[in-house]
């Protein structure tokens, strides 16, 4: 190893941070706090149609919200660095190392074509104008490209995790674009000269950019730069082999709106209709998987076929976060998408996996997304830490979730409902099950099969335990949860009726369903008074006997 090993993360600020883009973070972290070097983060954003100020927080946000905190507090932004760029182009120009090129799109459309046609592949190698033509060219402004003059010759390079003798023949070599029409250097030329600048000695990116490496390589030699050690990390995928993106998210509102069209009956014509989106455009994504809708457009399908945004399966970094799972397990989880520390070992504190970080064991084969195994080690995770440690986790959860009427609580009441429902797989689920406690009285809706079940089934009998309970309840006066239970033990002795029988019916009345934390709990939680309340409302709906 290096004596310094420097990492850097170089993301394109195009959004959220993909759950894959992480795992480029994390390993090239991990590379980096394993030798006591340094891990950088610099912000390819030359795309300027494409990166926005508020995709560039975002990502950021996303990388604090994991604790993959990077040692430059200086962020380095490329759009920023426009000049230095272009004061090395042109010297590679003066030096004959690269050249305007004048074609037009469709000229080279055309050049392509002409290749496919011949049964060839496409090429692009320096043509050969003359003064004059260069000189016409200049004179009338024509907008042109920089394109890098690549030496014709066998580029052969080893790859830390793929092996040696990665690389492409000679006659694969062709010259390619350095800086854009736009006069904003392409992201091969960029991340040449800021990783030389940066002093990266460990390059750690996605498989997708393996072939990239030969254009970053020639360009190295051309300007007389070190080689990092390259590393390409292997493809994250999901469990069928397919690949993990935005594409699953569509597919599951697909399937609801089919079911919801069977169930209901209803037509693309009426979906258009209640969502304002063509018809045309709804049926061709209806019938064929190829096609995919937009986030908007999701947004308002969702809630008539019955989605929340929480029922899709995740993809970015904020969708884990929103759904409420800790990030330190989520850092695991994705250590494990390519990584082996040997031994068996799966489950590791964030010391633990700095300290078995090793190059040997990252893998070459393609990762699976296992999101049941995910959920297993959070649920894991939730059962055993301390409160102290899930708490502010839990507010972060809050903070990204503002509907939720847990924001209302205090921290001692979030401490309580932690401890109350452990066993808990997330905080979306300790939020699903617990939220009815902060809500307002009135606030509560019944639901309809639970009332049936519950309260009217067998002679309404679960409505006459609640009838009963009622003044037994109104007449404890220390309302604590082991009076409570003693209170309603006392009952059910006496009416032999099993707990079951009776807390049920309470729970309905008190959360408007059929789950809640342990009742006695649940009830000192909530208060005499608001207890005797939802009651009270409950038997007015449900018609007392
Ligand atoms: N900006 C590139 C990306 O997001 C970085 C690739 C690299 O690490 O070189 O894919």
């Amino acid at each position: 190893m290096a004596d310094t090993v420097v990492t850097r993360f170089a993301p394109s600020p195009t959004g959220y941070l993909h759950v894959g883009g992480a795992r480029t973070a994390l390993f090239s972290w991990l590379l980096a706090r394993h030798f006591g070097g340094k891990f950088l983060l610099r912000i390819e954003d030359t795309d300027l149609q494409r990166s926005t100020h508020q995709a560039c927080e975002q990502l950021l946000e996303d990388l604090r919200w994991l604790g993959l905190e990077w040692d430059n507090a200086q962020l380095m932004y490329q759009s920023k660095r426009t000049e230095i760029y272009n004061s090395i182009i042109d010297k590679l120009i003066a030096e004959g190392k690269a050249y305007k090129a004048y074609e037009t799109p469709e000229e080279l459309e055309a050049m392509r074509k002409q290749a496919e046609k011949e049964k060839r592949a496409f090429i692009y190698r320096r043509p050969q104008l003359t003064d004059a033509q260069i000189r016409q060219y200049e004179a009338e402004d024509r907008p042109h490209v920089v394109r890098f003059a690549m030496p014709v010759k066998e580029y052969r390079f080893e790859d830390a995790v793929l092996g040696p003798d990665q690389g492409v023949p000679a006659s694969q070599v062709q010259d390619f674009v350095i800086r854009k029409s736009d006069g904003m250097p392409t992201y091969h030329f960029a991340v040449v000269v800021d990783d030389e600048e940066m002093g990266v000695t460990h390059v750690l990116r996605g498989q997708e950019h393996l072939l990239n490496t030969v254009l970053h390589i020639a360009l190295q030699e051309a300007l007389g730069y070190r080689r990092p050690v390259y590393m390409h990390l292997p493809v994250i995928q999901n469990l069928d082999g397919s690949k993990m993106g935005k594409r699953d998210r569509d597919k599951k509102v697909r399937t609801a709106v089919q079911l919801w069209m069977k169930n209901t009956r209803k037509t693309v014509a009426e979906l258009s209709e209640s969502t304002g989106i063509d018809a045309g455009r709804l049926d061709n994504w209806i019938q064929n998987s190829k096609t995919q809708l937009d986030i908007p457009e999701h947004q308002k399908i969702m809630p008539i076929a019955g989605l929340r945004e929480s029922d899709l399966p995740e993809v970015l970094v904020h969708d884990f976060r929103k759904n409420g799972y800790i990030p330190e397990v989520l850092l695991n989880f994705l250590a494990l998408l390519g990584w082996s520390p040997g031994e068996n070992i799966e489950k590791m504190s964030m010391e633990e996996m700095v300290q078995r970080f090793s190059v040997e064991g990252i893998g070459k084969s393609n990762a699976k997304f296992d999101r049941a195994k995910l959920l297993a080690f959070n649920t894991d995770y939730c059962a055993a830490a301390p409160v102290e440690k899930l708490l502010p986790a839990f507010r972060d959860f809050l903070l990204v979730n503002p509907d939720s009427p847990l924001n209302l609580a205090t921290d001692e009441q979030l401490a309580k409902l932690i401890d109350m429902k452990r066993g808990f797989h997330t905080f979306r689920d300790l939020d699903d099950k617990s939220r009815f406690l902060l809500m307002r009285d009135d606030e509560i809706t019944l639901d309809p099969s639970a009332v049936e079940k519950i309260l009217r089934k067998n002679d309404a009998q679960g409505l006459k335990a609640l009838t009963d309970l009622r003044p037994i309840l109104e007449s404890i006066t220390d309302w604590k949860h082991t009076v409570i239970e003693a209170a309603v033990n006392n009952y059910c002795a006496k009416t032999d009726l099993g707990l079951g029988k009776v807390a049920q019916p309470i729970r309905v009345a008190i959360s408007g369903g059929t789950i809640s934390p342990p009742i006695f709990e649940t009830l000192e939680f909530l208060g005499k008074s608001s207890t005797l309340r939802r009651i009270d409302r409950c038997l007015a709906q449900v018609g007392s006997c």
